[in-house]
């Protein structure tokens, strides 16, 4: 059985690997077009990979993929994060688990991560061709006939497509030829640009438990907010930017966003300060929370005399402050990418897949695994497990190996 893998990255290592470990008369061979592999897996997490989440409730895990994550809570069942965590430990890998539950390797090295799959392809002996652009597949007496941009082909059995996301539809069309529906790819994970005279030298401000709600759409998330040198980062930005991924794009990357800096009872609060009488000067003390430099600039632009103390505020005064503390109006310009981090929203229609084995439902002995497919993630290690699990669930499945 001759088994072809189109893309050298996670998926298609992990994928080679479990198939090996499942049978070893298979020749297995892993098509890459670039010269290196695993090359997102180098960069990943600021180089030290941040190979899983420790989240151990799976419906709570998979509410981190704002596509795909019905499908993925049956890819989990089979191969989970901690099936993940133990798989590394039996390979002698040791993994650890930061507080807001990342994993990476101890090493802090996400080259330990690309040498234990670089000794174990090799110890099965699977065959690493770099250089391989594939362009072309097509079926010729059962027979799947791969072919490179160079004129080069190759013949498999069956063929596991592991080539990552694409930015653009048109690179999808070999796919696509193959009988496969392609969703339309946008990006997700990014952060937002905002010029907003009020965030001027406010950049490196983080303010704990905010709430972003995206105007005209009902796309709300809260969390860590951070202050850019280009405008709104931080958990609850790259949350919206992954759950509004084709609503965003669809907006040209330009609308409003209105902020609730704080949880707390912020109407509450400023009533009791106001009615306190207290002497303080409004601009040196901020209230729930809010970061001094931040409140200053809240201050500063909100018309307030900002030589008043707390007992001169008048009722307007007051509800100004409490419009700004709870419902701040940002335009945004425009998106960044969040450390050089990204994934595609969009890829193989998840309808054509069988996820009890990753196998095609148009083509059999055709099967998908990773971001090639209409899966993505949130920050924090959960596309690295997606990419690990499908390409774990596709090796046995091209094995036949019943999980
Ligand atoms: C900078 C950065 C940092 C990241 N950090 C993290 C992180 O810490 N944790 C996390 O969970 N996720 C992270 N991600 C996301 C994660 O890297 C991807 O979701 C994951 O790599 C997807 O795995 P994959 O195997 O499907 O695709 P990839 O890893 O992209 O691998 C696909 C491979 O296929 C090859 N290929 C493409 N087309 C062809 C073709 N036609 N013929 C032959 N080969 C082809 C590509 O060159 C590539 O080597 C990060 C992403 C980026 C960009």
């Amino acid at each position: 059985m001759r088994i072809g893998i189109i893309g050298g990255g996670a998926a298609g290592f992990f994928s080679a690997i479990t198939m090996a470990e499942n049978n070893d008369s298979h020749n297995i061979v892993i098509l890459e077009k670039s010269q290196n592999t695993l090359s997102k897996v180098r960069v990943s997490g600021g180089g030290r990979c941040n190979v899983t989440n420790a989240l151990t409730d799976q419906k709570e895990f998979v509410k981190n993929y704002p596509r795909g994550s019905k499908e993925l809570l049956s890819v989990f069942s089979k191969f989970s994060n901690a099936d993940t965590i133990q798989w590394f430990k039996e390979k002698g890998v040791t993994l650890k688990t930061e507080q807001d539950g990342r994993v990476f390797p101890e090493t802090n090295d996400s080259q330990t991560i690309i040498n234990l799959f670089n000794k174990l392809v090799s110890r099965y002996g699977v065959d690493v061709l770099t250089g391989f652009d594939v362009n072309e597949v097509s079926i010729k007496d059962n027979k799947f006939v791969v072919k490179d941009r160079k004129g080069n082909t190759l013949y498999f059995d069956k063929l596991l497509v592991s080539c990552g996301g694409f930015s653009t539809i048109d690179k999808y069309k070999w796919i696509e030829k193959l009988g496969h529906t392609i969703v339309p790819p946008v990006p997700s994970l990014f952060t937002f640009n905002c010029k907003d005279i009020l965030l001027k030298d406010l950049q490196g401000i983080s303010v704990k438990k905010a709430g972003v709600k995206i105007k005209g759409t009902k796309l709300y998330s809260n969390g860590d907010l951070l202050i850019t040198h280009w405008g709104f980062s931080g958990p609850a930005i790259l949350k919206l930017s992954a759950f509004g991924a084709r609503t965003l794009s669809d907006l040209n990357y330009k609308f409003t966003i209105e902020i609730c800096w704080t949880d707390a009872d912020v109407s509450k609060i400023v009533d009791i300060t106001r009615n306190n009488n207290s002497l303080k000067h409004i601009i040196k003390h901020p209230l729930c929370g809010i970061p001094v430099r931040l409140w200053e600039s809240f201050i500063l632009n909100s018309g307030i005399k900002p030589e008043k103390r707390y007992n001169e505020l008048s009722k307007k005064d007051a509800e100004t402050i409490k419009n700004i503390l709870t419902k701040s109006e940002f335009k945004i310009t425009g998106k960044s990418t969040f450390k050089e981090e990204f994934v595609t929203a969009g890829g193989v229609s998840l309808k054509e897949i069988d996820f009890r084995t990753m196998e095609s439902k148009a083509v059999r002995e055709l099967f998908f695994a990773g971001e090639i497919i209409d899966i993505d993630g949130v920050t924090g290690g959960f596309n690295f497990q997606s990419a690990w699990s499908t390409g774990y669930v596709a090796g046995c499945g091209i094995c036949n190996k019943n999980i």
